[in-house]
């Protein structure tokens, strides 16, 4: 099945290395890019001739490797800022990834700020990264979680919100867009609403960053946390952007190298301004120069452009998948990304992925770190199928084909 694409998508596959692979005896159908996209060769070529031609540690020597390091390390700091539109480069931490991002907020401005009296806001939707954090804070320092309640679409229910933003909470955590159901939430509307009741909002941007153009300033938003390996960069690096002026209030957390001012044993140890405050130690240096190929590249192709593309693979997978008997969609909310989850009647999502494996077809099953939804839907999971900018829509006919095929077997 062909169909138009902003651009040529087999043109642009040849840039994926992995995309050639077989699996099984199959050629790979790789739909699991919401957990984990795959890399062009500019990223995986960036890594590379750095390991082998630059690599130095950065910020503190005076040799010019060290220098080259420095200055490829801090070129990506920059890019990142106009990437997400930050109005300071000093508002951009590396971190590991979206979870170290959420526990870095946890860890510094909500112990420093959050006390047994006080309420905090999740959501239903959340992935264990944006609760887990804040739950392990509340049983030390005692405060309240609420959580916002999903419709059955798997859109936020507005009075929720309004109810437990009555609450006058502290700060209001919320995903951008749900790795289960694929829901983009009005994150400039929750921010606007939970600034007019004196909440911060953190965004988990994990999901957001790879299919949409994110603009701190218009979302207003205090955090944003996204990771490298969703946006085709590599593992083990991310970003957190904050507010310069909460940066700069907020306490360290990890003590180390690099975050310090002055170190002593006689007077008080100071510490370095933002970003340097919370990044201790060595960072993962050829991740981040590698994280900075993977904003070129997509900044080459056009975020618009993959999310045209993307959202045309999804009407067309929802569409052919509603055609299997007994298949229902899990999140059906009005605006999606390319997430699309799904259960076939008295089959477990397991035993459909195992089936789909061994046709090479990669999607992910279960509660995809989500067990709150699961919970609230009152299933043991979902199989999860998930586009990138390399899909094609004769994968979704593999994946559909696929799924006819597991569901005759295991009826
Ligand atoms: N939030 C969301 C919405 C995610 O999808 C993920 C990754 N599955 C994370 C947070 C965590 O990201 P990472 O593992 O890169 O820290």
């Amino acid at each position: 099945m062909k169909q138009d694409s902003p651009y040529d998508v087999d043109v642009l596959r040849k840039e994926f290395p992995i995309l050639d692979k077989e699996v099984n005896g199959h050629p790979l159908v790789y739909l699991d890019s919401a957990a984990s996209a795959q890399k062009p060769r500019a990223v995986i070529e960036a890594q590379r001739e750095y390991e082998a031609h630059f690599h130095s540690n950065i910020h503190r020597g005076v040799h010019t490797l060290a220098t080259k390091a420095t200055e490829a390390y801090e070129g990506v700091r920059a890019k990142l800022k106009n990437h997400i539109n930050a109005s300071k480069r000093e508002e951009i931490i590396f971190t590991s990834g979206t979870t170290d991002s959420i526990n870095l907020v946890a860890g510094t401005w909500g112990r420093a700020n959050l006390k047994k009296s006080d309420t905090i806001v999740l959501t239903r939707l959340e992935h264990h990264s944006n609760i887990v954090p804040w739950q392990i804070l509340a049983q030390e320092k005692g405060f309240a979680i609420e959580v916002v309640e999903i419709k059955e679409n798997g859109e936020l229910c507005e009075n929720s919100l309004k109810e437990k933003l009555a609450l006058s909470p502290k700060i209001v955590c919320v995903s951008h867009v749900s790795n289960t159901l694929g829901t983009i939430n009005d994150v400039k509307n929750i921010t606007k609403q939970a600034h007019q009741v004196g909440a911060l909002v953190l965004i988990d941007g994990a999901q957001a960053a790879p299919h949409k153009t994110i603009d701190v300033q218009v979302i207003d938003c205090d955090f944003y946390a996204g990771s490298a390996h969703k946006m085709y960069g590599p593992s083990g690096v991310g970003f957190l952007y904050g507010k310069h002026e909460l940066l700069c209030q907020m306490p360290p957390c990890r003590g180390g190298g690099e975050m310090i001012e002055s170190v002593s044993f006689e007077k008080q140890t100071t510490f370095n301004v933002p970003p340097y405050k919370f990044e201790a130690g060595t960072p993962n240096l050829s991740g981040v120069v590698g994280y900075g190929a993977a904003i070129d590249w997509i900044n080459s192709l056009g975020l618009d452009n993959i999310a045209a593309h993307e959202n045309s693979l999804l009407e067309y997978a929802s569409s052919k998948l509603l055609q299997i008997e007994g298949l229902r969609l899990i999140g059906t909310a009005k605006s999606k990304a390319s997430v699309i989850s799904f259960l076939v009647d008295g089959i477990h999502p397991s035993d459909i992925g195992t089936l789909l494996d061994q046709l090479g077809i990669a999607v992910r099953t279960g509660h995809h770190c989500t067990e709150p939804i699961m919970t609230k839907l009152g299933i043991p999971g979902t199989v999860r199928a998930s586009f990138a900018a390399y899909s094609t829509f004769s994968e979704v006919d593999a994946l559909v084909a696929g799924v006819e095929r597991a569901v005759k077997m295991l009826r």
